[in-house]
């Protein structure tokens, strides 16, 4: 149990007997002003010590590790849980934006062959407060170099959509409690279709990328194992019928892997199932992790990206080509968590 994790109801029995209005001075000091319970001014000094020190209001996340990249613009956390269990988030500034980057589940159980995170495998579900607290350390932070979190992506460890009903209480969180705009919120996903199911069905404008990196069954399956569950055409019924229901566009990503996913029959696949869809692509070179396989694989080159995505331009195809940020401390798409288990065993 952690701070985030509370309902309204958890806070109402914690501050049993105080005036009701405390409860209100409660959240916001947690989700608006979001300073610690022990800097809580508004309350008399016995009642913030014995809240201080209550259990309930612990904090989820221990950050062991915190590394910096890009002159300061990128920075990476890594956070020891409760139970010992590790995830990462990655706090990025851009010029006009501020995007925390956040992980739903300590690893990921999906193994998709390219992902740091997926080849570590998975640990478990993260709570609703273990999401939310994420979001709101990243929020301290910025505050701190004068910037304010606007953003928020599930695309750090762990698959949103096998954590959906955690996701989406943080999900309520944060754009409730702590007011950022659901269309500022992205969940990311490998096509999880009963859950893309359940998103269209939700009245909060959220945005959905899918990770589809492979438009051919047999290359994608390869890629994407979950793909032999809910094969290219299942998952694309789903998505036709989200875009129908929501009139939201999608994203699909696409990470570039050289002599992979990368030839014109790849630009002409993608094209012929993004184009129905009105569909957006975010291309990412794909970003190199540790591996001890000798067939590793390796991004395209910049050319190629050029060229790849010159192609798509010309079928319609609405493209971008994400920057890639924080490689230099594994905190590029795909690389989170291949260390962070590795540290935590040096430090029990
Ligand atoms: N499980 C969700 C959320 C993770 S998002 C999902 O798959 O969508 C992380 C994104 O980075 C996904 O699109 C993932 O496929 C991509 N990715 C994983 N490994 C990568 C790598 N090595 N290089 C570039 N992108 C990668």
């Amino acid at each position: 149990m952690s701070r985030y994790d509370l309902e309204d109801a958890d806070l109402e029995l914690l501050l049993e007997g105080q005036q009701r209005y405390r409860v209100a001075q409660l959240k916001k000091a947690l989700y608006e002003d979001l300073i610690d319970v022990a800097d809580l001014s508004v309350f008399p000094k016995a009642l913030r010590e014995r809240i201080g020190n209550a259990p309930e209001l612990a904090s989820a996340l221990d950050p062991i590790s915190q590394q910096v990249a890009d002159r300061g613009q990128t920075m990476k956390w890594l956070f020891r849980l409760q139970d010992g269990a590790a995830i990462e988030s990655v706090l990025m500034h851009y010029r006009k934006h501020t995007t925390v980057c956040i992980s739903s589940q300590a690893g990921c159980a999906m193994a998709c062959s390219f992902c740091a995170t997926g080849r570590s495998g998975y640990t478990r579900q993260l709570s609703v407060g273990e999401i939310v607290e994420q979001v709101v350390r990243a929020a301290m932070a910025a505050r701190t170099s004068g910037r304010r979190l606007d953003h928020v992506v599930f695309m750090g460890m762990g698959e949103p959509f096998a954590n959906f009903n955690n996701v989406w209480r943080a999900v309520e969180r944060i754009t409730g409690d702590m007011g950022l705009g659901a269309r500022h919120v992205t969940l990311s996903t490998v096509g999880l279709v009963p859950q893309i199911n359940q998103l269209a069905d939700k009245a909060l404008q959220v945005n959905l990328a899918v990770s589809l990196h492979a438009a051919n069954d047999d290359l994608r399956s390869e890629l994407v194992p979950i793909n032999r569950r809910y094969p290219i055409g299942t998952l694309v019924r789903s998505l036709e019928h989200y875009v129908e229901r929501t009139h939201r566009r999608i994203t699909f990503e696409w990470a570039l892997i050289a002599g992979v996913n990368d030839s014109a029959r790849d630009v002409a696949e993608l094209a012929s199932i993004a184009f129905p869809l009105k569909a957006h692509v975010n291309l990412i070179p794909l970003n190199p992790i540790d591996t001890d396989d000798l067939s590793s694989m390796q991004g395209s080159s910049p050319e190629q990206v050029e060229r790849f995505a010159g192609g798509l331009g010309d079928l319609g195809i609405n493209t971008t080509v994400r920057r890639t940020r924080g490689r230099s401390i594994d905190a590029a798409c795909g690389q989170l968590a291949g260390k962070a288990a590795a540290i935590l065993k040096e430090k029990p």
